[in-house]
């Protein structure tokens, strides 16, 4: 498996909980790296644009309103099968189904408030990490 990029967002409700560094340490013990990283806060525009996939689904206003809430930290994740590596290190989408030691079975509030993001391909990682990061700003 060749070495992969995927992209990652630690959400407003683990930043306002000071969780960024014990998050960062979940995902350098897994053996990823985090080769590029910065915190913003996102504008509504470009909350709706990341997710627009789920702009028909009932939780969709709610996700939006959340992810500009509060500041986050967008973050380029750099190892052998990155994608899905994250997507296990990060546990399922309800924290009550993720499994142990996952980021979310330790830090998420709820479904919605679960404290990061991952992406699900390396097609959508692609296009996820150039809507935050132009190139020179990842350092692998
Ligand atoms: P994941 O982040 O695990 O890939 P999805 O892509 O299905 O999950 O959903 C995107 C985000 O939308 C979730 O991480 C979560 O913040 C929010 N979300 C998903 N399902 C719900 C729900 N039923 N109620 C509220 N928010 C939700
Ligand atoms: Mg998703």
């Amino acid at each position: 498996m060749a070495i992969q990029r995927t992209f990652s967002i630690i959400k407003p409700d683990a930043t306002e909980r000071n969780l960024t560094g014990a998050i960062n340490a979940v995902i350098e013990e897994s053996g990823l790296r985090i080769v590029a990283q910065k915190r913003i806060i996102m504008a509504r525009r470009e909350a709706e644009a990341f997710y627009a996939v789920h702009k028909e689904r009932p939780f969709f206003g709610e996700l939006v309103d959340f992810m500009v809430s509060g500041p986050v930290v967008v973050q380029v994740l750099e190892g052998e099968n990155a994608v899905l590596r994250y997507r296990d290190v990060m546990g399922a989408t309800n924290p009550a189904n993720a499994a142990e030691g996952t980021i979310r079975k330790r830090f998420a509030r709820s479904i919605g408030e679960n404290s990061v993001h991952g992406s699900d391909s390396p097609e959508n990682a692609a296009i996820e990490i150039a809507q935050f990061f132009s190139g020179n700003e990842i350092v692998g």
